[in-house]
């Protein structure tokens, strides 16, 4: 089966060995097998015209969604014994 469709990537024609720049049409020749992947063609290689009302490629981009923001206590400074020391007298014992 023989299909055509936008590069989203730069690939490389199959027969040439030209890069297809990402955008231009190029021809997805499936396999009978189905296990293997498709062969590329690009516009010069492809045994057949490009189609004209071939849709042009869409940058699909994934939203950004704002972390929130979870107190785990790791952020926080660590605990400082010299400050909590201050005001006992040597040999205090604990309250
Ligand atoms: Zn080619």
């Amino acid at each position: 089966m023989r299909t055509w469709r936008r590069a989203f990537i730069t690939e490389r024609c199959g027969r040439c060995g030209k890069p297809i720049e990402t955008g231009a049409p190029v021809q997805e020749i499936q396999p009978l097998a189905g296990l293997r992947r498709p062969k590329l063609r690009c516009v010069a290689c492809a045994d057949e015209a490009e189609p004209v009302d071939l849709p042009a490629l869409v940058a699909r981009q994934i939203p950004m969604t704002p972390m929130a923001h979870i107190r785990t206590g790791l952020d926080t400074l660590p605990l400082d014994f010299k400050q909590r020391q201050m005001g006992r007298e040597p040999g205090e014992d604990d309250d």
